[in-house]
């Protein structure tokens, strides 16, 4: 069923952002570093900021198995995750059309929580999602570490995908004599230099991996 036909799903405000491609939203997903969470707690809704990683029809985090999040998400508390990207900047000439490009995805369901044999699988995924390269070139978690450590999944069934990529401002008619600059100013995200650790024993330098880590990830 296409995200536009269902309910829940469905983007009501400027609806023509609205996009079904599912290669769209996997890009998104496996673009950004972070997702937003929520979860009601005693009937208050908190979103929680969490690393994230896409692994087919699933998102996986994970966290503190002390954490409120994942304490009542792994209870079966309906969530949304949302995924933002911030493409640009739009500078119309009025106030009111000045607005953002950007990619936004809101994944609906109920999370699973992982056991053993799968968790320590989907932590691998997380790691190299978040940080290609670096499953092998690091130390896996510990016995302690695993059972501290609470991971969800996510399945990617309900989900809706705006985006917004004007290329010019849409100014109305009689502002466009206005004498103010107008445009689009692109947002790109890269990494900056590694700066070694302070306490960097050997001295080893730093990994390939790690100077042509991709960019564009945010
Ligand atoms: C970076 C950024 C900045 C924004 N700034 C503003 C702002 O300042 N003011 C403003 O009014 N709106 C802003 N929006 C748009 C906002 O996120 C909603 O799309 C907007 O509130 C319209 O919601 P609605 O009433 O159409 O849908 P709702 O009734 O709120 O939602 C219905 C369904 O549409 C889908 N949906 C709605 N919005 C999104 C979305 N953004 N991404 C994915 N799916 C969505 C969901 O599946 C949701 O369940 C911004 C969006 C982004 C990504």
């Amino acid at each position: 069923v296409s995200p536009r036909e269902l309910p829940r799903t469905q983007v009501r405000r400027l609806p023509e952002k609205q996009v079904e491609d599912r290669a769209a939203l996997d890009a998104l997903l496996d673009q950004a570093l972070v997702g937003h969470l929520a979860v009601v707690t005693d009937g208050w809704p908190y979103v929680v900021p969490v690393g994230m990683a896409r692994d087919g029809d699933r998102v996986l985090c994970h966290g503190s198995t002390g954490a409120r999040l994942f304490r009542g998400l792994a209870a079966g508390e309906p969530t949304c995750l949302t995924v933002t990207i911030v493409d640009g900047l739009v500078l119309a000439r009025s106030q009111f059309e000045s607005s953002m490009n950007y990619r936004s995805a809101m994944i609906l369901g109920r999370c699973t929580e992982l056991e053993f044999r799968a968790k320590a699988a989907a932590l691998a995924v997380l790691t190299e999602h978040l940080m290609p390269g670096r499953g092998a070139d690091s130390r896996g978690p510990s016995k302690k570490e695993l059972a501290q450590t609470s991971v969800l999944e996510l399945p990617i069934e309900e989900w809706s995908l705006k985006v917004s990529a004007h290329a010019d401002p849409d100014d109305q008619d009689e502002d466009l004599d206005l004498p103010y600059w107008a445009g689009v100013l692109p947002l790109h995200h890269v990494w900056g230099e590694p700066r070694p650790s302070s306490d960097l024993r050997g001295g080893p330098p730093v990994p390939d991996y790690v100077a042509t880590w991709p960019t564009g990830r945010t």
